[in-house]
């Protein structure tokens, strides 16, 4: 694709509409715009801007337009398949002033909010009204709900909450062309045309920048107990999940930690997690309003556990026993990143019965090219991320070609044996920048020429984070 380049005068029209202070062209901001979390992805932009309103957007977006300039939404850069890398340069245009909390609505179960609002903060501040947002992404401290209804995320209590996209009712966005449209509203049900909120939700960013969202929210459960359960196979966690979750009561999320990444996880935080010798830690959150109620349901599930040869049942039911638990999970980035070069960072998902064949497959494929998986996630809903070392990678051999095939042809052979298994290639960080040689592994020609033909209704001039799910439009 050809664009313009951002030019002086492009740059006065830009502080004209949010403000000197809110354009940047210097290198150290253009450099934290250029990556987002995935490993092995950077351009970067030739300016950033920060609007304060949804009439500021449409302003950025008109100027965009007109001048043929690509834009590159951006919350809070957490995402994992290079969706917020500015392939082409161009504009970044980051979200995170515009953070507030507009309305909560209490009797109506509705909260309306700016798309720069952090995840964990809205949680914060609903849990104070006794009222609950579900969908938990495990970065949730550092993205925002923009990002999240753009990548329609998901995270631990999806196995009981469902993800991102069944909490949104309502979208205010900002088309390519400047045009600004609201979608829904506080309904919970709605079926008045084509349903473009489930079109926009998950569609990162090539479709509308959304400047505003309505969200249902749930009463907050009462009592939340999390318990840690490590086994010496990843067959038995696995049949243990499957068992748990026949029964009527659903637990809130089903997580699991191979025995390497606990290891190195506890080498990262200089603590000692119990059973490290085991091969599956899983960590099973059961929520609910009554005390007693919840009791019989671990004990039930922990009862479960020993039969399945649990190596222990550790309950945490104080908030400081339940981080405890939580905390290796939370930190298993970071950990990883300390032990190894991570080369890649894939949400695989299959049926849940076929974690344990996914995840040997996948050990015996990297292995043929000198790597090492990590295998973690959401061992609930089959969704399970695989992180993958190189020792002897480093940032100048990305430069190297024989070695980024290397990588690319390992993850292609990655993505067959899910695909065989009979699951897809991203569960929920989307196909982004890193997946777009493989989406025609997953869909058929059909499926991607709709929706190319999608994207060009609502971005005839490809300017909507162009680069991104498709090669060209
Ligand atoms: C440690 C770690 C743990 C993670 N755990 C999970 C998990 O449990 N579940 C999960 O689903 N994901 C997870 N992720 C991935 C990531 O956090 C999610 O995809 C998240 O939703 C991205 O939000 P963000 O605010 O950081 O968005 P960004 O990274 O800023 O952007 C993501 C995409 O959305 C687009 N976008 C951003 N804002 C807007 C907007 N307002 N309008 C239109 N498009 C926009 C961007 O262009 C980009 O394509 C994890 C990531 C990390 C680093």
């Amino acid at each position: 694709m050809t664009y313009n380049k951002v030019d002086e005068k492009v740059i006065e029209k830009l502080k004209e509409v949010v403000g000197d202070e809110y354009v940047f062209t210097d290198k150290d901001t253009l450099e934290n715009y250029s990556h987002d979390e995935t490993p092995m992805y950077k351009s970067m932009p030739e300016a950033a801007v920060r609007p304060g309103s949804t009439e500021e957007v449409s302003k950025i977006m008109k100027l965009a337009f007109e001048k043929n300039i690509p834009v590159t939404p951006r919350s809070g850069g957490t995402c994992l398949s290079a969706g917020a890398v500015p392939i082409y340069g161009g504009i970044v245009l980051s979200l995170e002033r515009m953070n507030k909390i507009k309305e909560i609505d209490k009797k109506n179960l509705m909260v309306i909010v700016e798309p720069g609002i952090i995840t964990e903060q809205l949680g914060n501040e609903l849990m104070k009204h006794e009222l609950f947002f579900p969908p938990d992404p495990v970065s949730l401290d550092s993205c925002m709900i923009g990002g999240n209804i753009a990548e329609n995320a998901g995270g631990p209590r999806a196995l009981k909450y469902g993800v991102t996209k069944n909490y949104v009712t309502g979208l205010e966005v900002v088309f390519s062309d400047g045009t600004i449209s609201r979608l829904g509203g506080k309904l919970l049900k709605n079926v008045t045309g084509y349903d473009l909120i489930d079109l926009i939700v998950g569609s990162e960013g090539t479709l509308a920048i959304i400047t505003e969202a309505t969200l249902e929210l749930l009463p907050m459960p009462k009592i939340v107990v999390d318990l840690l359960v490590p086994f010496m196979c990843v067959e038995d966690a696995s049949q243990f999940a499957i068992d748990i979750t026949k029964e009527t009561y659903t637990p809130t999320a089903i997580e699991f930690m191979e025995g390497e990444v606990v290891r190195a996880v506890a080498q990262y935080l200089k603590r000692k997690i119990p059973f490290e010798e085991a091969s599956a830690h899983t960590i099973i959150e059961i929520d609910g309003d009554e005390k007693e109620q919840v009791g019989k349901i671990y004990d039930k599930i922990g009862d479960r556990a020993l039969k399945y040869g649990a190596l222990d049942v550790f309950v945490g039911e104080s908030a400081n026993d339940r981080q405890k638990i939580w905390e290796p999970r939370k930190n298993i980035g970071d950990a990883l990143k300390e032990l190894t070069t991570i080369v890649a960072r894939e949400d695989l998902v299959v049926p849940k019965d076929q974690i344990p064949p996914l995840i040997n497959q996948l050990k015996e494929c990297v292995k043929k090219y000198g790597a090492a998986l990590y295998a973690f996630g959401h061992l609930g809903d089959g969704n399970i991320h695989t992180d993958v070392g190189m020792d002897d990678y480093s940032d100048e051999k990305q430069e190297d070609y024989n070695d980024k095939k290397k990588v690319d042809d390992m993850r292609k052979e990655m993505y067959e044996i899910t695909l065989s298994l009979g699951g897809t290639i991203t569960a929920e960080h989307g196909i982004g920048l890193s997946k777009i040689p493989y989406i025609s592994m997953a869909l058929d020609v059909t499926q991607v020429e709709l929706m190319k033909k999608i994207k060009k209704i609502f971005d005839p001039k490809n300017i909507m984070n162009p680069g991104k799910i498709f090669t060209d439009q």
